[in-house]
């Protein structure tokens, strides 16, 4: 058997399964290899049905009967009931919400059983248990057993632990396990070849991959899966260490533009802000500009905290290089990029941008959708003119257009420039070599780079996936900020909160209202799921609270023009108060507004609701943020604390990574990271390991000529994430 043979070859296949395993990106022996669990239970720990006390999490095993599923009366709610048997006793079994329950497992089944015991009006039940069908109930009195397992099935069926994987209709993790244990009877091992060097493995004590595939799918003990997990994490993080370390050397050998007076330039750019730089802005300048001087590429990541600001960063470096002229000579122009995660930033840039540069004879255009924006008009002396978008195309394919600010999706595919020497990013999480070189001039000339991100990121994740920029930090806020002042509001002081509100509001100021949803929920969903909707709580706040305000809803099932119109009209003041989703989370900036009110903030990661509070430190008042919880969980209401006194983003993008799987920004899938990986990234000295050796190899064999497994494993994962 081989890794790339297909799962039918390994078991017979329903119609079902596989379009389940199709829907879990499983198709091979070697997918299936790489679907690690996501826990391992210990059967050793199981009791029997009559000693199940009350409260404590156990697990049972037993067999399933009068299995029922009804909806209930008034709730509509789906409910599934059965009752667990064993030698000793029965149990009720009860879900809630959960109709694919009854599709796992059927009257007489043999389940393993984990939950917490309640006891209600109908004696003893578990309430929403996980349960898997097995083959075979374990005797669970007491050790022996596992002491006779020496014998010739001394495999991994028999053993204490068992794997638990996610799962699927039609796809549980028994199937998995048992798919799993006939792929290690096969001769796969022999067709597995270690694609980290030995060298590598001996340093670290990593165990051979072999090792970690087995002992991370059937382990015999505790120490077997951490090891194993150890080497399958670090594993992950160096290929992507290694992937970024050789596009950092391959972008290092292009050539690049060299602005001789860049330093210069900025100055003068500075000198006419109406503030003071902070140092740590002045000192990111200098750095900027010091490498636009040297004429090799520049790739640097700039974090900062929301409102550290960095558009006087963007807008002082590019500056620099619409002042320059190519070639040495004193006439013609570059051109600059500037990408904006949303539609409503890049307008707001383009403003930004218009206020920057509108005393130089330059022409700067903004791109959204079929929406194309010129600076100046001749029409218009003092704004903006629409233009029609070939024709913008055409513009910047000619080079007369300085600088073009858009959403990444555009600038990425359609834009063509002549003499592009910027690109400047704002929030975005990846931005590839090839994207980069696509920009690139026929010449290979590539442009300088300058990605900005106010999502804090734990330093290991920012040693992986941005291995291949430099780095550089706003660790410092502008003079003259007021801290904002964050409250946990608990239902019954609502209305305290409002009457805040109300006083904020007669003062002059604004107010953001977020809510997790756009719509009202729909009437069949489970209780917890009626989140409010900016709909539905636009319509309550104006009919019950806020009478005499202007109010207003932003979300992104809008049309760009009705965003803009929108934010345009809270940007003036006509609007008192915005309900919006989250889309106000990057980026936009009105500094009158002074409260944010988070509905429903559990529903949010730390560091997006930390995002979410920066959109009111933009101004010089008192800014407020009211975070409203609906779960009295302890979890997330000690989360909230955390977002409560947290000093900065990095605080919390630390926590985030802490508990990985409570949702939020440090949840691995935007950055394309697993979650074995994201078990790496909690410990800096390995992430620090993985980088040093991955550096080594960069530096001393680019083309890995040497390492045939390695290469041949890079250029895999080159096809699938990397475009
Ligand atoms: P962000 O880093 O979140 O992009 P911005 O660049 O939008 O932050 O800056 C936020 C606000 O702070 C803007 O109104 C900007 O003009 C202002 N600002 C930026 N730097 C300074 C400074 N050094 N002193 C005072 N205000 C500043
Ligand atoms: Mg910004």
């Amino acid at each position: 058997m081989r890794l790339h043979d297909s799962i039918e070859s390994v078991t017979r296949l329903s119609f079902e399964q596989k379009q389940a395993l199709k829907k879990l990106s499983l198709f091979t022996v070697g997918d299936l290899l790489r679907y690690y669990p996501v826990r391992y239970g210990d059967i050793s720990k199981a009791v029997e049905i009559n000693s199940v006390e009350k409260g404590i999490d156990v697990t049972v095993f037993g067999r399933i009967q009068n299995l029922t599923t009804s909806k209930g009366f008034k709730t509509k709610i789906a409910m599934a009931k059965a009752t667990l048997v064993d030698e000793t006793g029965t149990l009720g079994l009860v879900w809630f919400n959960q109709p694919y329950i009854a599709k796992l497992i059927h009257d007489n089944s043999l389940v393993r059983v984990e939950g917490k015991l309640s006891i209600g009006k109908s004696g003893r039940y578990f309430s929403n248990p996980k349960i898997e069908e097995i083959d075979k109930i374990p005797e669970i009195k007491g050790i022996s057993l596992f002491a006779e397992t020496q014998g010739d099935n001394a495999s991994n069926h028999d053993a204490p632990l068992y794997p638990v994987y996610p799962e699927t209709k039609n796809i549980t993790s028994n199937w998995i396990f048992h798919t799993l244990q006939r792929v290690f009877k096969s001769d796969i091992f022999e067709y597995i070849t270690d694609p980290i060097p030995e060298s590598i493995l001996k340093k670290y004590s990593l165990p051979t991959l072999k090792t970690a595939l087995l002992w991370v799918h059937s382990p015999h003990k505790i120490e077997d899966y951490e090891i194993a997990r150890k080497r399958l994490a670090f594993e992950e993080v160096f290929f992507i260490q290694l992937q970024k370390q050789i596009e950092r050397k391959e972008i290092l050998k292009l050539p690049s533009i060299q602005l001789k007076d860049a330093e210069e330039f900025a100055l003068e750019f500075i000198n006419k802000l109406p503030f003071k730089l902070t140092t740590a802005q002045k000192t990111v300048i200098d750095t900027i500009t010091n490498e636009m001087k040297q004429g090799t590429p520049m790739s640097r990541l700039l974090e900062g905290d929301v409102g550290s600001g960095k558009t006087a960063v963007a807008g002082a470096t590019a500056y620099a290089v619409v002042k320059s002229h190519p070639n040495g000579k004193d006439f013609g122009n570059y051109q600059i990029a500037y990408m904006a995660p949303t539609e409503i930033l890049a307008t707001q840039q383009f403003e930004s941008f218009i206020e920057f540069f509108k005393h130089l004879p330059i022409e700067m255009a903004l791109v959204i959708g079929a929406t194309c924006k010129k600076f100046p008009s001749k029409v218009n002396p003092t704004g903006s003119t629409s233009v029609s978008k070939p024709q913008m195309l055409k513009w910047i394919e000619e080079g007369k257009i300085s600088l073009v600010i858009g959403t990444h999706a555009l600038i990425q595919k359609k834009v063509k420039f002549k003499n592009l020497a910027y690109v400047i990013i704002d929030e975005q999480h990846r931005f590839g070599v090839n994207q980069r070189q696509k920009l690139a001039r026929k010449d290979k000339v590539i442009p300088h780079l300058l990605s900005m991100t106010a999502t804090p990121i734990p330093r290991t994740l920012a040693l992986t996936i941005y291995g291949d920029l430099d780095l550089s930090i706003l660790d410092q806020m502008p003079a003259g900020r007021k801290q904002i002042i964050t409250e946990i509001i608990t239902p019954e002081k609502r209305n305290t909160v409002y009457e805040k509100i109300r006083e904020e509001l007669n003062n002059g100021r604004q107010a953001y209202i977020i809510c997790p949803r756009i719509d009202a929920p729909d009437p069949d969903q489970e209780k917890s799921l009626q989140l409010r909707s900016v709909k539905e709580e636009a319509e309550r706040l104006k009919k019950e609270v806020f009478r005499e305000f202007k109010i207003d809803i932003l979300h992104s099932k809008m049309t760009p023009i009705e965003k803009d119109k929108i934010m345009g009209e809270f940007y003036k003041g006509t609007i008192d108060i915005l309900v919006s989703t989250s889309v106000v989370e990057v980026g936009v900036n009105v500094p009158n507004a002074t409260v944010i009110v988070i509905e429903g903030a559990e529903r949010f990661g730390l560091s997006q609701l930390h995002q979410l509070r920066g959109r009111v430190l933009r101004g010089n008042h008192q800014p407020y943020c009211f975070v409203f919880a609906d779960s009295k969980n302890d979890k997330s209401i000690e989360r909230l604390r955390a977002f409560k006194n947290a000093k900065n983003g990095f605080e919390l993008a630390e926590l985030d990574l802490k508990q990985r799987g409570s949702g939020g920004l440090a949840g691995g899938k935007q950055w394309g990271i697993t979650d074995i990986a994201m078990e790496a990234l909690r410990n800096l000295k390995m992430v620090e390991a993985a980088r040093t050796e991955a550096k080594l190899i960069a530096e001393t064999d680019l083309t890995l000529s040497k390492y045939p497994a390695l290469k041949a494993v890079l250029e895999s994962k080159k096809e699938i994430h990397f475009e």
